[in-house]
């Protein structure tokens, strides 16, 4: 699709943040070009529309950036899966493992109703695990999870794997 390459080249990758070594992208330079930015959501819109799906669950923080104009388009609500003490309703929690230590995320109880059809949106998987997270809490609540949907995978960390088999979908690999 040629809508990629235009998206790919908006992102700009910042080496050595937010340590050395690592090569951050960073998407907020997609979100100055407003073609980019709606190319991105509809890309996914496409995928998704029509395919029962009732919730759309983004992931803090860039999640709530790439989530929200997709549920608008398809006529699904829209969850935020924040990090601790962020949300004031009562919450369920998932931890997770990081490079150095462990984070969590949460989702308030009574968002989802069991047997909902959800897609998990975060702007990018390196090594998995936040998404892991955000599955788990989805079907802790009796959701089933058709998807999770990414602008960008780092291929090299395997975070594909994680995933318990469930599916995937990217818009590029970044290397
Ligand atoms: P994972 O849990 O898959 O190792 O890390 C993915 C999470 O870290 C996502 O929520 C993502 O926003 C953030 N992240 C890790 N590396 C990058 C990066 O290079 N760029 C951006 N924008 N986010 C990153």
């Amino acid at each position: 699709d040629p809508r990629i390459r235009r998206i790919a080249s908006s992102i700009r990758v910042v080496p050595d943040f937010p340590k050395k070594g690592i090569m951050f992208q960073d998407i907020t330079t997609l979100l100055l070009d407003p073609k980019a930015f709606k190319d991105t959501a509809d890309l996914f819109v496409e995928r998704y529309t029509g395919k029962g799906i009732s919730v759309v669950a983004g992931v803090e923080a860039r999640g709530f950036i790439f989530g929200p104009p997709i549920a608008l388009a398809i006529g699904a609500k829209f969850i935020p899966l924040r990090k601790p003490r962020k949300l004031p309703g009562e919450v369920i929690s998932e931890n997770y493992v990081l490079e150095y230590g462990t984070d969590c995320l949460q989702m308030h109880v009574g968002a989802v109703q069991p047997g909902e059809r959800a897609l998990v949106v975060d702007d990018l998987i390196a090594t998995g695990g936040t998404l892991c997270a955000a599955i788990s809490l989805l079907e802790r609540a009796g959701a089933e999870v058709v998807e999770c949907a990414c602008v960008i995978e780092l291929p090299e960390l395997k975070g594909r794997e994680k995933l318990n088999g469930k599916p995937l979908y990217i818009l590029m690999e970044s290397h």
